[in-house]
């Protein structure tokens, strides 16, 4: 059987296109893309002269057998989306799954990921994490997911879009309060890249200070809520300190 190859692209900056993934994307027999205009754009790029099949979240079920009929007779494929992995919050799911359940060799082509860089750069613990991608667009839903949110003790990973940021940050300072951590990356890799740690307080007050801060592509990386065990072993230090700041 051929190969199905999902292959990583920039989030924004071209040169992150890894050498192996111009190779592959030069050598497989067609790609698989989420929109054929913006990966023919990039194609062109690096001169890449291929035929490019569009497989997206309305298409995605029903062209999937016809994909895997191919790869079982030995095509090379390869799996792009906009930009960054596929899967994460992007098309490919149900082709990688029908590959797999057909015995074909599914291959990775790591690189761009918007989540993990932004997680890489945050400050924030990174030993234990959560993608949790987009939240709901409208804000009771999204409020709701917070507060089943709210107790989780691992960093969050959002994705989140020029519309909405200044008001997801808003719900976050409401539902999780004032003083969780939060690092906002926007634009990573891109000429106005920028990203900012501080209180989800402050960065939603960082929001407001500029227009500017609220165009683009944006990552929020939220801290988690501090442990129970953390908290009532705080609570105790505290009560202890009272206790002997009260001995004569
Ligand atoms: N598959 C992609 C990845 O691996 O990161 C994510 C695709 S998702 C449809 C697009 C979202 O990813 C954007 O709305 C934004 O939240 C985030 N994103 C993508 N590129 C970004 C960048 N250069 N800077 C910040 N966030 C970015």
């Amino acid at each position: 059987a051929g190969h199905l190859y999902v292959v990583a692209t920039p989030i924004g900056n071209l040169g992150d296109l890894t050498p192996r993934a111009q190779d592959v994307l030069e050598g497989v027999a067609a790609i698989c893309a989420e929109d054929t205009r913006t990966t023919a754009n990039l194609l062109t790029r690096f001169g890449i002269h291929k035929a490019l099949i569009a497989v997206h979240e309305h298409n995605e079920d029903e062209i999937c057998a016809r994909l895997v009929e191919r790869l079982r007779g030995g095509d090379a494929l390869a799996l792009v989306s906009d930009a960054g992995t596929p899967l994460v919050s992007d098309p490919g799911f149900a082709l990688v799954r029908a590959a797999r359940a057909a015995n074909v060799p599914v291959v990775t082509i790591p690189g761009p990921c918007a989540a993990i860089a932004a997680l890489s750069i945050s400050g924030l613990p990174s030993d234990r994490f959560v993608f949790e991608g987009f939240l709901p667009s409208r804000t009771s839903a999204r409020r709701e997911r917070l507060t089943a949110l709210a107790p989780e003790s691992r960093t969050l990973i959002l994705y989140e879009s020029s519309h909405r940021i200044a008001d997801c940050v808003a719900d976050i300072v409401t539902v999780l309060g004032a003083e969780r951590p939060l690092c906002l990356a926007r634009e990573l890799t891109k000429l106005y890249e920028e990203s900012h740690s501080a209180s989800a307080a402050e960065v939603a007050a960082w929001l407001q200070a500029d227009d500017n801060r609220r165009r683009g592509e944006f990552v929020l990386i939220v801290g988690g809520a501090p442990d129970a065990v953390d908290q009532r072993q705080a609570e105790g230090e505290r009560i202890l300190r009272i206790l002997l700041g009260s001995l004569p």
